[in-house]
This record gives C-alpha cells, structure tokens and sequence, in this order.
C-alpha cells in the first residue's frame, strides 16, 4: 500500500484505467514562483482580486500587464486559466460602488459589475490578451457569477473583440448549471464554483458559520446540478472543470469525476491526496459512486455511501 501511494504521489492526475484528469491550482495573491514549484499540471483559478484589493483606483491595462507577464511566465508550459474580476458580495472593493444593496450576494457581483463598470473588464481583458502575446503562454480566461446563456454570449464576444482567444464561464448560479446544455454552445469550457454554487443552491450565505450541514458539498442537490453540467459538456464535447472547494476532497472528487468533471482545481496541499484517490479507481467506478450519492437521501449518507464503496487506502 505505501508502494502504491509513493508511485502516485506525483505527476498528472490519471484514473486507474488511463483516463487523464488534470490536477490544477487554485491561486490568488502569493508568490507565482512558489504556487509553480508544486506538482500541478497547471492553474484552474487564478482569482484576480488581489490585483485590485487595497487600491483606491483600479490598476491601469500596463500595471496590469506587467503583474500577468509575470503570473504567466512563472507557469510557462502548462495552461491558465484566469478569472476576470469577481467584486462585490464577498469581495467588495472600494473603488467599485455597486450602490446600497441589502441582499449583495445576490446582487450586481461577478460578472454583473460589467453593467455598471464595463471599462474595468475591457481594461482587464485587453490586459490579459497582451501579455498572453508577450509569453506566449497558454491562457484561458473566464468570467465569474454567470447567470444565464445571453451573459455568457456577450461575456464571449468581449472578450474575443479583446484578443482572448479561448473563454469560459463559471457555473455557480443554479440557472447557468440548469440551462448547461445552451450556455455550454457559447464558451470554449467551463468552471464549476462549488462554493458559490453551493450558496445559491441550498440558499445559505456561504460566509455563515452557523449552518455547516447545509452547505455541505455532499448535497445531493448540488450534486445534481454538477450532474447536469457534466451531462452537458460531454454531450458536447466542451471541457467541464470544478475549481470549488469540493474538488479537494477525495472522496467527493471522485463523484465529480464521475458526474463528468474533466478537471480538478484546488489549492496545493489537496494536490496529493486526490492524485492516489484518482490513480485506484477507474471512471466507470467513479461513475458508480457519483450514483451513489446522487441517490442519497442527505448529504451525510451520500458521504458514508461512497466512503464504503470507495477503496479502502482513499
Ligand atoms: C467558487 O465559488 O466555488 C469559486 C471557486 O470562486 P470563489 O470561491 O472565489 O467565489
Ligand atoms: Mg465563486
């Protein structure tokens, strides 16, 4: 058992018959050179906040520039994946007013903010396209908080009349997993975020503590709707990733690869224990525990389901 361990402790995510499931980072601030020292096969998340937290006035399109050159260099010769501005909500920002808002976490957030400052994503775009010519790096580039298919048709014109060449969308409103199949027609890929898409399923505020069961990522709901994302993208040939929290975990990210996750993003520590859970099970057993779960009653029982049917080294 150490054996299999050892062997599977590093290099690509790969399930017990082969099929590749690329292990990517979650980023943010930090030092770009260190996140690039860990085993990963990539970024699936580089949240851009941190650019444009305690600052008065937005970074300018060269400021900007410069901080890419360098995110991207340090990541040169494996793909990234970057997510435009998710402000408001939970990550306000000063120099974004978004107007007094008693419910912000289901207001103008994410990529909603573009209604009232479409300069700030433009600026950010054309940012984005320029250094991705300078490094040459393989960019992908995806807006948060996308709710219906029209958003994400004119969040991929933007951007394409920008220079980006390949776009995305996050699924982590239910409307955007429930009409997968159409959104999934106007992207190149798409992001499931567990955490928000967590909140808005089981209608809890993601920053309380006082109701953990409930936005526990085990829920079959929520599961159901990664369900119907996966469905989507494999009908259609479009690449399903999950960069929430729940990707870290490996038990659940077996079921997310089983309910057609072609990809897993999380932040380094979690990079191990998913690699080996992935490398012992093949995808038709994934598959089964991913029906496992969705055929639970709770999200404990789906837990304790698939813990029991999952090898036993997980
Ligand atoms: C998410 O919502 O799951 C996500 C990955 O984005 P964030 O946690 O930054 O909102
Ligand atoms: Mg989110």
């Amino acid at each position: 058992q150490r054996r299999a361990l050892a062997a599977t402790a590093t290099g690509p995510g790969t399930t017990a018959d082969g099929v590749s499931v690329p292990l990517l980072l979650n980023i943010g601030e930090g030092d770009a050179r260190a996140a690039a020292a860990h085993d990963s096969e990539g970024v699936g998340l580089l949240r851009t906040e941190f650019l444009f937290l305690d600052q008065t006035e937005p970074p300018t399109r060269e400021e900007q520039t410069a901080s890419y050159v360098e995110l991207f260099s340090a990541f040169a010769g494996r793909p990234l994946t970057v997510r435009t501005l998710d402000a408001g909500s939970d990550k306000p920002l000063a120099f974004v007013p978004m107007g007094a808002e008693d419910n912000p976490a289901l207001g103008v957030r994410g990529y909603r903010t573009a209604r009232l400052h479409r300069e700030l994503l433009v600026d950010q775009l054309a940012a984005i396209a320029a250094a991705t010519k300078e490094t040459g790096a393989d960019i992908r580039v995806m807006a948060p908080m996308v709710s219906t298919p029209k958003e994400a048709r004119e969040f991929a014109e933007l951007a394409r009349s920008q220079g980006v060449t390949r776009v995305g969308v996050m699924i982590e409103v239910p409307a955007a997993a429930l009409l997968a199949d159409r959104l999934l027609n106007e992207v190149d890929f798409v992001s499931i975020g567990t955490n928000d898409l967590a909140q808005y399923t089981m209608a809890v505020d993601r920053t309380l503590g006082s109701l953990p069961d409930l936005l526990d990522p085990w829920q079959p709901a929520l599961l159901s709707l990664i369900g119907t994302a996966g469905r989507a993208g494999d009908h259609l040939g479009v690449p399903v990733g999950v960069c929430g929290e729940a990707a870290a975990d490996p038990l659940l990210a077996l079921v997310l690869v089983g309910l057609g996750a072609t990809s897993l993003s999380m932040s380094a520590p979690a990079l191990p224990g998913v690699r080996h859970a992935l490398s012992r099970h093949t995808l038709d057993e994934c598959r089964r525990l991913a029906h496992l779960a969705l055929a639970a009653a709770g999200a404990e029982q789906a837990r304790e389901a698939v813990r029991s049917a999952a090898h036993t080294d997980t």
